[in-house]
């Protein structure tokens, strides 16, 4: 899938994409587009990048809106809804909202800017968060966003990760080996 970064310059100090560039992506593949809103009021802009085309939409627990009524507004666009939470918060904050969502991310940087080193400190919230979801027998994939290379790639797949995001690893050099490379480090612990 592609991941999208989308930052409105007051959730997080940078600004990147909006629904224009969601909607000519969607026109470019038919991989499906995860859309990750660090913006402040999401619930203003979910129904924008889903007729942009998203397949997912998540939405950070830390930004100004009821939650749970951005999820459900995500659900009824028929598109799969995602919380995140940021290094600082405690993943268990999420969790009351796990039932109702198809994604929990999990940032492994504090969000604003691209080619931030991987925070090992977030792995046991990666692994309480596998643990819960197994415990309670929940449909929800786990996203790992932030520093993710070949040798953090290994460490996230062990602490329970499904889904690992990687940006500057693998533009920064040749995209297909590096992607590659990234899947086998991470097939090595079983993910
Ligand atoms: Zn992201």
């Amino acid at each position: 899938m592609f991941h999208i970064d989308v930052m409105d310059g007051h959730f997080v100090p940078n600004i990147t994409v909006g629904p224009l560039i969601v909607t000519t992506m969607r026109r470019c593949t038919k991989l499906p587009l995860d859309v990750h809103l660090m913006i402040q009021h999401p619930d203003k802009m979910v129904k924008a990048f889903s007729d942009a085309g998203a397949d997912d939409l998540t939405v950070h627990i830390e930004s100004s809106h009821d939650v749970s009524k951005t999820i459900r507004m995500i659900r009824d666009l028929g598109k799969d809804p995602g919380v995140v939470v940021n290094p600082p918060t405690p993943v268990e904050k999420a969790f009351r909202f796990l039932d109702k969502v198809d994604i929990l991310l999990v940032m492994t940087v504090n969000p604003g800017f691209p080619g931030q080193k991987f925070m090992p400190e977030v792995l046991p919230k990666i692994r309480a968060a596998r643990d819960y979801i197994d415990r309670e027998g929940l449909r929800v994939e786990l996203e790992v966003d932030g520093g993710v290379n070949v040798d953090t790639a290994p460490k996230v797949a062990a602490a329970g990760a499904d889904i690992l995001v990687a940006g500057s690893a693998i533009f920064s050099g040749r995209i297909v080996r590096r992607i590659k490379d990234i899947r086998q480090r991470a097939e090595s612990q079983g993910i």
